[in-house]
C-alpha cells in the first residue's frame, strides 16, 4: 500500500515535521504536476523529491551535474535503507550493465545521472522501457544563461518532457535571481501556481564583512575562536589555496588544500580526511565545495571576493547545515574587485561579460554597503526583510550599529568632494580628487591648478580625506565606475547634495578609531558566548559533553565500518539531541530528530549501551535523567518543551516555544541565540550585564538554553554538592552556598543550577 509522506519522513528519514515548502512541493508532485522549488543551500530540497519518489511506483531520475554529490547522496539514502544508485562516468561496463538489469527488475528507486547521459536517445528509449514515476531537475539554474553557471547540456531537458508528457517534473534549485527563476520556469513550462520559494534567511548563519589587511592574522584569529571545529576557506587562485594551507599546516593547523589542479587522488582523500573530521580546514578554489553537504562546517571564509552574490550565498551556504551557529566572514579589497572585474570578460561576448560584470558590482556593493547584510542578501533575492528594530543581530554591521556608531555632519565635505570631481571632469580616482583638494601642486596637473576648488580642503588630512572619499562611496553618495581605473563618478544623490542641499551624515573618524581598537573586543563578538563557560563554540543544544565525545567517537567507528563519512551516520544535532535526551530504549532513541526505521535498527542498541554506560558512571546525571525521563513526550512534543529542542528553535524563531517568559527576557533569548555575547547584550540592551545573566537563568528555568552554557560541568557538579550539603530549599537563602563555593563562583551560577534541577 502506498505511503503518505508524512509516514515516509518519520520511517524513513526520522524527522518529525517538513520544512519551509517541502509538504506543498511534495504535493504537487504527487498531483503529478510539474513544480519547481527554490530553496537555500541546505533547506532541504532533496527530500522534495526523495519523499514522492518513495510514495509512487516506479523509478524516481535525478538530473544532477555534480557525479560527487551522485555518491554522497546515494550513500546517504541506502543507510536509510533506500535503494538508489547512480550511473556516471565512474561505473565501468559491467556495472553499468548490471545496473540496467536492477532498473528492468524494479529494483531501484532513485536513480541519479548526469544531464548529457539522460538525454542521449538510447538512455531516453531504455527508460521507455521502465516505469518512471518522477524527474527530479537538481542545480536547475545550470538550465539559464542567466544564471552564474549556464551549462548547454541542461538546454537539452525539455526534451525529456517531450518524451514523458505525463511523467511529473521537479525542478530545484538554491540559488537564482529573478531572470533565472523565469528563464527555468519559460523553458520547462512550469505552472505559476507550482512555483514555491521558500524563505532565504539562514538564521543560524552570521555574516562578517572585513577589510583585507593583516589577512592570514584575521583567519588565524578566527580558526582560533573556532578551534577543533571544521571550516572553509575560500580563495580565488590555486597558489593562494596551496600557500595558505601550507602556512596554516606550518604554524600548527590542520588544513589542506583543494583545488582542480591537483590529482584526483590527492583531491578525494584530501575531501575525505576533511569530510571525516580528521582534518578540520579546507583551503579551496570553488571547485570544492559542489556537492559537499558535510553538515557540521561551522564556518566559511572567503579569502578573495567571490565572482557574484549566488556564488558567494551558495558558498557560505555550506556553513551549518545541521541548523547550529555558524560564521560566513568575507575579506574585501577593492583591488580584488579591479582584478575580477579584468577576469571575467569573455572575449567576443558582450551580453554575457555585461551580466558578470553587473552581478560582480552587486557583490562589491554588499561588501562595501553599510546596510545589515542578512538584509542585503534577502533582498537581492527578491524578499523582503525587516529585522526587529532594525537590526538582525547577527551581522558586523548590526552589531556594529548596536554600539552606537556616532554620526557627523559631513555635507561640507561632500559639497568639496564632489564639486572638485565635477571640475575635474569625473575622470579621476579618489586620490587624485583629493590631491587637489589639499591643494599639493607637485601631484596636480597644470589646468587644475587654477580650479576652484584647488586647495579648499588642506585643512584636512589627505588621511581623513581618503576616509570621507570611502564612506561617502560605501554609503551610496557617489559611484565608482565599472571600467578598468577606480574612477568616481556623481549619480543623483551626489547631485542632490551639491544642489539641493541634501545633508550627508557619516561615521565620525573617532568612532572608526575606536572600533578598530576594539578589534579584540569584536573578535570576542564573534566568538559565539566566550564569556560563558561554553563547552563547545557554537553549540546551542544543552547536551553533557563528554558523552558526546564518546558518541562521536562511536559514531566515527560506525562510520569506517560502513565506509561513509561521519556526519552521513548521525548530524552532529542528532548526538547532541541523545547527548540531552539520554534515551534508554529503541522506542526512545526513534523519537530523536534523525533516526528513521533503519537506523535505529542498526544503529539504535549501541547508542543506548554508550549511553546507559555513560549515565551509570555519572549519578548526577541519572538524577536528572530520571525526573526527565519520568515524562519524555513524543518527538513532535519533545521539540516544543525539551531542553533539546532548542537548537531547532534557534534557527526556527518557533515563538510558541517562547511561552511563559516575558518579552524583555525573549528578546535577551533571540539576541543570545543569535550568537551574542552576555556583553554585546548588555550593551545593545542598554542594562546591566547582571540583568542579561538574570534573563539568562530564566531561560536556562524555562529550558531555552543550556545549563552549561552557563556553567561549567565541574562548578555544576560543585553547586550540586553544597546545595546538597547544605539541605537547600526552596525559598532559602543563596548566601551560604555562595560562601561555601567561594570566590570562583557567582550567584548567576548558583541560581541557573537551581533553575536547571526543578525542586
Ligand atoms: P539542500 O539540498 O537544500 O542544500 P539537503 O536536502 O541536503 O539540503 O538538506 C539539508 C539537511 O537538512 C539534511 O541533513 C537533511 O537531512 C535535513 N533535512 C531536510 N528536511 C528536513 C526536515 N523536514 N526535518 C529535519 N531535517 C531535514
Ligand atoms: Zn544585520
Amino acid at each position: 500500500m502506498p505511503q503518505t509522506p508524512h509516514h515516509i519522513l518519520r520511517s524513513v528519514f526520522g524527522y518529525e515535521k517538513f520544512r519551509l515548502e517541502q509538504e506543498r512541493a511534495i504535493s504537487a508532485v504527487l498531483r503529478g504536476e510539474d513544480s519547481f522549488v527554490l530553496m537555500p543551500t541546505g533547506g532541504g530540497k532533496s527530500l522534495c523529491y526523495q519523499v514522492p519518489a518513495l510514495c509512487l511506483e516506479g523509478l524516481t531520475l535525478v538530473v544532477s551535474p555534480l557525479i560527487a554529490l551522485m555518491k554522497d547522496q546515494v550513500d546517504a539514502l541506502r543507510l536509510n535503507g533506500v535503494e538508489a544508485a547512480y550511473l556516471n562516468s565512474t561505473l565501468d561496463e559491467g556495472e553499468q550493465r548490471l545496473l540496467a538489469n536492477r532498473l528492468r527488475l524494479g529494483e531501484i528507486k532513485i536513480l541519479y545521472v548526469a544531464p548529457e547521459r539522460l538525454v542521449t536517445e538510447r538512455f531516453l528509449s531504455f527508460l521507455g522501457t521502465l516505469q518512471v514515476a518522477l524527474f527530479a531537475i537538481d542545480e536547475a539554474h545550470c538550465i539559464s544563461q542567466w544564471g552564474h553557471d549556464f551549462r548547454p547540456e541542461y538546454r537539452e531537458l525539455s526534451r525529456v518532457k517531450k518524451c514523458f508528457p505525463h511523467v511529473p517534473l521537479i525542478a530545484l534549485t538554491a540559488t537564482a535571481d529573478e531572470q533565472t527563476r523565469r528563464d527555468i520556469i519559460v523553458q520547462l513550462t512550469i505552472p505559476q501556481n507550482n512555483v514555491f520559494v521558500s524563505s532565504f534567511n539562514r538564521a543560524n548563519i552570521r555574516y562578517f564583512v572585513e577589510q583585507k589587511q593583516n589577512t592570514y592574522e584575521k583567519i588565524v584569529a578566527h580558526i582560533r575562536r573556532r578551534s577543533g571545529e571544521s571550516g572553509i576557506i575560500y580563495t580565488l587562485s590555486r597558489a593562494s589555496a596551496e600557500s595558505l594551507a601550507d602556512r596554516l599546516q606550518t604554524d600548527g593547523f590542520s588544513a589542506l588544500p583543494y583545488h582542480a589542479g591537483l590529482e584526483r587522488a590527492t583531491r578525494t582523500r584530501h575531501q575525505d580526511l576533511f569530510l571525516r573530521d580528521e582534518v578540520q580546514i579546507i583551503c579551496a578554489t570553488i571547485a570544492f565545495g559542489m556537492g559537499i553537504d558535510k553538515s557540521n562546517v561551522r564556518y566559511v571564509i572567503h579569502h578573495d571576493l567571490p565572482k557574484n552574490i549566488e556564488s558567494y550565498y551558495q558558498e557560505t551556504g555550506r556553513a551549518g547545515r545541521d541548523g547550529l551557529p555558524s560564521d560566513a566572514i568575507l575579506l574585501y579589497s577593492n583591488a580584488d574587485a579591479m582584478k575580477l572585474q579584468k577576469m571575467l570578460v569573455i572575449e567576443d561576448n558582450p551580453d554575457q561579460t555585461r551580466i558578470l560584470i553587473q552581478k560582480l558590482q552587486e557583490m562589491r556593493k554588499y561588501a562595501e554597503s553599510r546596510q545589515c547584510r542578512r538584509k542585503y542578501l534577502l533582498q537581492y533575492f527578491g524578499e523582503d526583510f525587516s529585522p526587529s528594530q532594525h537590526s538582525c543581530a547577527s551581522c558586523d554591521i548590526c552589531l556594529n550599529t548596536a554600539s552606537n556608531q556616532e554620526l557627523f555632519d559631513a555635507t561640507l565635505s561632500a559639497q568639496k568632494f564632489f564639486s572638485a570631481m565635477i571640475r575635474t571632469g569625473e575622470r579621476f580616482g579618489a586620490g587624485y580628487v583629493i590631491e587637489v583638494l589639499r591643494g599639493n601642486a607637485s601631484k596636480v596637473r597644470t589646468e587644475h591648478l587654477n580650479l576652484k576648488t584647488f586647495g579648499v580642503g588642506a585643512d584636512t588630512s589627505a588621511a581623513e580625506w581618503r576616509r570621507i572619499a570611502n564612506e561617502l562611496c560605501t554609503a551610496g553618495w557617489c559611484e565608482r565606475a565599472t571600467g578598468d581605473y577606480p574612477i568616481l563618478k556623481l549619480n543623483e544623490r551626489s547631485k542632490a547634495v551639491l544642489y539641493d542641499g541634501a545633508k550627508v551624515l557619516l561615521p565620525k573618524a573617532e568612532e572608526r578609531k575606536r572600533s578598530a581598537r576594539r578589534e579584540t573586543e569584536r573578535e570576542r563578538e564573534i566568538a559565539p558566548l566566550p564569556t560563558f563557560a561554553a563547552k563547545e563554540a557554537g553549540s546551542s543544544i544543552p547536551h553533557h559533553a563528554k558523552l558526546f565525545e564518546r558518541l562521536r567517537l562511536l559514531r566515527r567507528s560506525i562510520a569506517e565500518s560502513e565506509g561513509v563519512p561521519p556526519f552521513m551516520v548521525l548530524s552532529d544535532a542528532t548526538l547532541m539531541e541523545l547527548a540531552s535526551s539520554l534515551p534508554f530504549s529503541l522506542q526512545e532513541i526513534r523519537r530523536v530528530t534523525g533516526f528513521g526505521e533503519v537506523k535505529t535498527q542498526r544503529y539504535g542498541a549501541r547508542f543506548i549501551k554508550e549511553i546507559q554506560d555513560f549515565v551509570a558512571a555519572h549519578p548526577l546525571l541519572a538524577q536528572k535523567t530520571s525526573s526527565q525521563k519520568a515524562s519524555l513526550p513524543p518527538k513532535g512534543e519533545q521539540s516544543r518543551n525539551t531542553v533539546a529542542s532548542s537548537h531547532k528553535n534557534r534557527s526556527n524563531a518557533d515563538s510558541s516555544s517562547w511561552q511563559g517568559l516575558s518579552d524583555t527576557v525573549q528578546e535577551t533569548l533571540r539576541l543570545w541565540q543569535a550568537g551574542n555575547t552576555v556583553e554585546t547584550i548588555a550593551s545593545l540592551r542598554k542594562v546591566t550585564h547582571s540583568t542579561i545573566l538574570g534573563h539568562l537563568v530564566m531561560c536556562v528555568g524555562a529550558k531555552k538554553i543550556p545549563l552549561h552554557a552557563i556553567v561549567s560541568e565541574e562548578k555544576e557538579e560543585a553547586i550540586i554538592d553544597a546545595l546538597r550539603e547544605h539541605e537547600w530549599r526552596e525559598g532559602q537563602g543563596l548566601k551560604p552556598i555562595k560562601e561555601a563555593l567561594g570566590e570562583g563562583f557567582d550567584y548567576a551560577e548558583i541560581r541557573a543550577v537551581i533553575a536547571a534541577y526543578p525542586q
